[in-house]
C-alpha cells in the first residue's frame, strides 16, 4: 500500500506526528495496510459510492478505502492530532478525502455526502454501540446508508449477529435483524492493533434491507425489547411491566405466552407485540 499511494508506511506516521494512543478516546490502531485494504475490501464495491468513517486516527483504513475507489470519504476524527497525518492523505488524494474534526456522534452525514453512501470504521469501542443503534433506529427506512461495516469487541459483534434463545441475542441482535443483514467477516486478535486491546475484535458487515422485515415502529419496538431484555431471566410479563398494564393482553394478542423469557421470542414476534402496544 506505502507503493500504491506513495505515503509513508503508518508507523513512521504515527512517530512523525507523535501520536501516542489515548485511552480516553478509545484509541487503538492497526498499522498494517495489508489488514485495512483488507477491511477496505469488505466494505464492498466503493467505485461510485460515498464513505463514511467514524475516527480515522493515523488514516490506515482511510488510506485503504481511498485506494479502493471510493468517490469520496468524509473522515470525522475527534483527536485534532490526527489532522496533520489525514492531511498528507488529502493531497495524495485530491478532492477525494474531507476531514471533519469533531464528534461523529453530533455530524449529519448528508450534509456532506451523497447517495449511495457507504459506512466503514474501526469504531472506538466507547461509541460503536450507540453509533449503531443510532444508524439502525431512524424513523424512517431506508437509511442514508447502504452497508455498514464495523470493527467490534467480538463480544458484541456476536451479540449482532446472535440467533433466539443463545445467550447472545438481545437488542442489538433483534435491532439489527429487523432492517439489515448482518454477518461476521473478519476476526482478528488483540496483537493486529496497536496497542494491543484485552479483547479479541471483529467486524460485522451489515447490509440495509429495502423494508423491515416486518411491520413495527422503530420506537416502540426498540422501547419493548429494550425492556424485554433488561430483565431477560425474568418471564416478559413481568419484564414488560413498565410497557403499561395491558401488556398481558398484548403479548397474548401478538401470540406470545407472558411467561415466555425474552431470548426465546422471535423477531416476528417482538414485532407483532410493538405493532399491538402502538395500536393501543
Ligand atoms: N481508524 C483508526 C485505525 O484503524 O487505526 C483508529 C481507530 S481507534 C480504535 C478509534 C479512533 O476514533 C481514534 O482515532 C479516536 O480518536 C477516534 N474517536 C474516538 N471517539 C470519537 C468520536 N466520538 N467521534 C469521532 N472520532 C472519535
Amino acid at each position: 500500500m506505502a507503493q500504491i499511494d506513495g505515503l509513508p508506511p503508518l508507523s513512521d506516521v504515527i512517530r512523525d506526528h507523535e501520536l501516542s494512543a489515548k485511552k480516553s478516546l478509545g484509541q487503538n490502531f492497526l498499522l498494517d495496510l495489508n489488514l485495512t485494504a483488507k477491511i477496505a475490501r469488505q466494505a464492498g464495491d466503493l467505485t461510485g459510492c460515498d464513505v463514511l468513517e467514524v475516527g480515522p486516527g493515523p488514516g490506515g483504513l482511510t488510506r485503504g478505502l481511498l485506494a479502493e475507489g471510493a468517490r469520496r470519504v468524509l473522515a470525522v476524527e475527534k483527536d485534532p492530532r490526527c489532522l496533520p497525518a489525514l492531511a498528507e492523505i488529502s493531497a495524495a488524494y485530491p478532492g477525494q478525502l474531507h476531514v471533519i474534526e469533531g464528534d461523529a456522534l453530533e455530524i449529519n452525514p448528508l450534509e456532506h455526502l451523497t447517495p449511495p453512501i457507504r459506512v466503514a470504521a474501526n469504531l472506538p469501542y466507547n461509541v460503536g454501540t450507540e453509533l449503531l443503534v443510532r444508524w439502525l433506529t431512524p424513523k424512517d427506512w431506508p437509511p442514508f446508508w447502504q452497508s455498514l461495516t464495523l470493527m467490534f469487541q467480538r463480544e458484541v459483534a456476536e451479540r449482532i449477529v446472535a440467533a433466539p434463545g443463545s445467550k447472545k441475542y438481545g437488542r442489538l441482535a433483534l435491532l439489527a435483524q429487523w432492517r439489515a443483514d448482518a454477518r461476521i467477516v473478519m476476526e482478528l486478535p488483540p496483537e493486529a492493533f496497536v496497542p494491543a486491546p484485552k479483547v479479541h475484535s471483529a467486524v460485522v458487515h451489515l447490509t440495509a434491507l429495502e423494508k423491515p422485515r416486518f411491520e413495527a415502529d422503530a420506537a416502540v419496538l426498540s422501547r419493548v425489547v429494550g425492556a424485554a431484555f433488561n430483565q431477560r431471566r425474568k418471564m416478559l410479563r413481568a419484564a414488560l411491566k413498565v410497557m403499561g398494564p395491558e401488556i398481558e393482553d398484548h403479548l397474548r394478542a401478538a401470540g406470545i405466552p407472558p411467561t415466555e423469557r425474552a431470548e426465546q421470542v422471535s423477531l416476528e414476534a417482538f414485532c407483532a407485540l410493538a405493532r399491538e402496544i402502538a395500536r393501543s
